[in-house]
């Protein structure tokens, strides 16, 4: 069974093991978070959401991304043109699929959260287009 790959040289601050996360996420998140998989297009509950809030790691309750950085895609899944902040996410270069890709994990447990793509020609501030899974976040919305 694959799993995430281990980020050379960096220890997650939230460490679990195999059998914890398999523990505490229900099973479809463990594939996306775990073991990289992708939730099919446009079946996440945030694909559309507007609801202005913040939006963490599903494994472990990191702040990862705001509302203000979501924007319509039209891609299927969650999009966001920045992270809360540079050190929230760890990219590195994904070469699976036969494709070369950006994987965006969470700087905080290492957990899978999706791709980055970039110069896609999308009208907003950064041209980068962080495509992340419904499943990967917990979206928590601001008090008023
Ligand atoms: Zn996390």
């Amino acid at each position: 069974m694959k799993s995430v790959k281990p980020v050379e040289g960096v220890t997650p601050k939230v460490e679990k093991t195999d059998a914890q996360w398999r523990a505490e996420l229900s099973p479809d998140e463990y594939a996306v978070l775990r073991q990289a998989g992708t939730e099919p297009a446009w079946v996440g509950k945030y694909t559309d959401t507007k609801t202005v809030g913040v939006y963490k790691c599903r494994a472990c309750d990191t702040e990862l991304f705001r509302s203000e950085t979501k924007f319509d895609s039209h891609c299927g899944w969650p999009s966001f043109f920045s992270p809360l902040a540079g050190d929230k996410v760890i990219l590195r270069e994904d070469r699976t699929m036969g494709m070369r890709r950006v994987e965006v994990l969470c700087a905080t447990c290492h957990s899978h959260l999706g791709h980055v793509f970039e110069g896609e020609g999308y009208n907003n501030p950064t041209d980068q287009r962080y495509c992340i899974n419904s499943i990967s976040l917990t979206m928590e919305p601001d008090e008023r």
